[in-house]
């Protein structure tokens, strides 16, 4: 029986209307679901959202949005057999549901990893260092970033329901703020079961999630510059979405990843016997066809060598010629169906237009033999290489994108012109070069970084552990210029600040620093007893600083610590040889010797709340200290943090060694856990 896609809105399900769509399986034709948005009050659920759902995920601090996605990731991944199942429909081979189940869970947990260890315990983000704005220092500068108090519209494409929905999700969450969900109809029932199991489990607080099944009506009227729109799918909808009235009027941020005719190129320096050739052909194969080539990162452009046509041509018909296609279900087969029969006629008609500049190579776009299914029935299309022979000439092969398993081989004379084709795809989500030659490499890099997202760098030394050409990650940036949309998704906490107002503070230092609870210079320090080493985490405050005495440092106790050492640099022990070195007035002391001795300063030795002293940043050596010279220590308390273990707390501290004339010689971060009372 065919699933009833129901939208969810303001807390409550609301069933397809008389005018839902069939969506039939990309398999058998067989109607899997009926979906349609009729009845939905789009401006409820817009308010939802705002008044609801945001101000639920901004009363949480990061590490606990972190949390509520990490246990998102676990409740889905318990639960996934059910998507995998019905995942089958939408032509996903089990290695393509793969990518988007596993692969979208996946960045659920990443970025519940990446928001506990790099976001602070707060609700906004200090961005970057105090900024001094005055000539005495009491007037200072800071950028900070806050959750925008919107909602977050996430327009999907069909070919990955599962991670393009998760994608966008887990940053905007973990931002702070609410997502309404819309699917691509097409493959609507998989990403509704998720979203389905997402609501069910309760870890969301209530308004954080909306779902629109069908179409989105009049949502995007409800806009204001407070709201995002992300979208993924043809560069004909986002054009009409980006050109919306409302849109345009209030500014609303809009992120598009669109067509992209992403390009491979084989380096001129790799023959058929490198290496580099067979992991070309394979890359071209896998991009071709897992997900039937229903990629926006899928290889369409294979940019040879012209003296390496034949040989890659060979390499891949003789390939493709051993892939079976059928249905996915069955563990024989290499390539599924494409989603729906809308999408096989668009790709066939695709191909034509590209037929008008370039031969068919391999394929048959209108006669496919598969395993285990009917080929008319299902939306089954044998993979499509052409050959286009003058591709400076040609134009469609650079701005047609067939979503499908189709490519076209572009031959090239020398490296400038490989540029030049790639180039003419107009901006792309992804590039890779093939090569093991570093020149070739770095020529191409230049080339194509302005016109790509990401580049894709492969060679024998990388091979056995790259993670795909057609793999965005959750470290790394999606997106890409121009034709490919001009957005940016993941790339790290980069994704997440999509969602957040930079705002530039300005004021006292004393008054950025409690705003902020960070300490910078300038800000007011508490140097009374305790020794904050005696404190408790909880009991620690921003400024609570040591002052310490000073100490002087002699030539025995340089030439102590390098032999003790070992570190004998001419530096420290040789007087006519450290003269010579421009930055050395004679023997000066090591660096290490001035971080040891501070420490030696400034710490209180008995067993306490400190528990350890786990690494030291922004370790800059400013000053040199020559013997006689004293040196003392200022330890501020700059930041507090929850860790993970609720046991104890990180703090970092801001450490500064002057000498006896006042000069900074040595400043840095020192990084300490310190135990919370039980
Ligand atoms: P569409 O642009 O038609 O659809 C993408 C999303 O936009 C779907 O969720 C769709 O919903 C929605 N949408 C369509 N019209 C509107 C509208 N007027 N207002 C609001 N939302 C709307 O792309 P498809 O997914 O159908 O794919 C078509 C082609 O796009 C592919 O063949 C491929 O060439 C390209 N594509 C490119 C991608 C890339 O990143 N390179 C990714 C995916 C597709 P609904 O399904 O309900 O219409």
């Amino acid at each position: 029986m065919a699933l009833t896609l129901q939208s969810y809105s303001a807390n409550r399900w609301i069933g397809a209307g008389r005018d839902a769509v069939e969506i039939p399986s990309a398999v058998d034709g067989r109607v899997v679901a009926l979906a349609s948005s009729e009845g939905v009050d789009f401006g409820a659920m817009v308010r939802h959202a705002r008044q609801v759902g945001g101000p639920a995920l901004r009363s949480l601090n990061f590490h606990q949005r972190a949390e509520l996605l990490k246990r998102l990731a676990v409740y889905l991944t318990e639960r996934k057999a059910a998507l995998y199942e019905l995942s089958y429909d939408t032509g996903a081979t089990k290695r393509d549901s793969w990518v988007d189940i596993d692969g979208g869970i996946g960045t659920l947990f990443a970025y519940a990893s990446r928001g506990r260890k790099e976001l602070p315990s707060e609700r906004f983000v200090l961005d970057g260092a105090f900024e001094p704005l005055s000539k005495h220092g009491s007037f200072v500068g800071a950028h900070i970033l806050t959750p925008l108090h919107g909602v977050a519209v996430h327009v999907n494409a069909f070919n990955f329901p599962c991670w393009g929905m998760l994608e966008k999700l887990a940053p905007t969450l973990l931002a702070g703020v609410p997502v309404i969900t819309k699917p691509a109809t097409s493959t609507a029932y998989l990403a509704h079961a998720m979203v389905a199991m997402i609501i069910e489990s309760g870890i969301l607080p209530p308004g954080a999630l909306q779902f629109v099944a069908g179409s989105t009506g009049d949502l995007l009227d409800h806009l204001t510059g407070q709201d995002v729109v992300s979208f993924t799918g043809s560069a004909t909808t986002s054009g009409k979405l980006r050109d919306h009235a409302t849109i345009s009027r209030n500014a609303v941020r809009f992120i598009a990843e669109r067509d992209s005719l992403n390009a491979a190129i084989l380096g001129p320096d790799v023959t058929p016997e490198s290496p580099e050739f067979d992991l070309f052909v394979k890359e071209v194969m896998r991009e071709m066809t897992s997900k039937a080539g229903q990629k926006c990162t899928a290889i369409r452009r294979v940019i040879v060598p012209r003296a390496r046509l034949e040989a890659v041509r060979d390499a891949l018909a003789a390939r493709l010629g051993k892939l079976t296609i059928g249905n996915p279900r069955s563990e024989a087969v290499g390539m599924g169906p494409l989603a729906s029969q809308q999408q096989r006629r668009d790709v066939r008609e695709s191909i034509a237009r590209l037929a008008t500049e370039a031969e068919i190579a391999f394929g048959d776009p209108l006669h496919c033999t598969v395993a285990d299914a009917d080929a008319e029935k299902g939306a089954f299309l044998s993979p499509v290489l052409l050959h286009c022979a003058d591709p400076i000439r040609a134009e469609r092969v650079h701005h047609v994108e067939a979503f499908g398993p189709v490519a076209t081989l572009l031959p090239f004379d020398g490296l400038d012109q490989a540029i030049d084709l790639a180039q003419r795809g107009e901006g792309s989500l992804v590039a890779s070069a093939f090569s093991y030659d570093p020149a070739v490499t770095e020529e191409l890099v230049m080339g194509l970084a302005p016109f790509h997202g990401r580049l894709y760098l492969l060679d024998r030394d990388s091979a056995k552990e790259a993670t795909g050409h057609g793999s965005p990650l959750p470290s790394l940036v999606h997106g890409g210029p121009g034709r490919a949309g001009g957005g940016e998704e993941m790339g790290g906490l980069r994704g997440v600040y999509h969602y957040m107002q930079r705002t530039a503070l300005q004021g006292s230092p004393a008054k950025l620093s409690a705003l902020t609870r960070t300490w910078g210079p300038g800000a007011p320090i508490r140097s009374e007893a305790p020794h904050p080493f005696r404190k408790n985490f909880d009991k620690i405050a921003v400024g609570d600083t040591v002052e310490t005495p000073s100490r002087v440092i002699t030539l025995e106790d340089i030439e102590h610590f390098a032999h003790f050492t070992g570190d004998t640099f001419y530096a420290h022990m040789d007087e006519d040889a450290a003269k010579a070195n421009p930055f050395f007035p004679g023997r000066v002391a090591h660096g290490y010797l001035i971080l040891s001795f501070a420490a030696g300063l400034f710490v209180d030795p008995a067993p306490g709340p400190l528990l350890a002293n786990y690494g030291l940043e922004r370790l800059r050596f400013l000053k040199p200290v020559s013997p006689g010279d004293s040196i003392r220590v200022r330890l501020t308390v700059k930041t507090k943090r929850s860790a993970r273990m609720p046991e104890y707390g990180e703090v970092r501290w801001d450490a500064e060694v002057f000498n006896q004339d006042g000069d900074t010689v040595a400043q840095y971060d020192v990084l300490t856990m310190s135990a919370r009372p039980a």
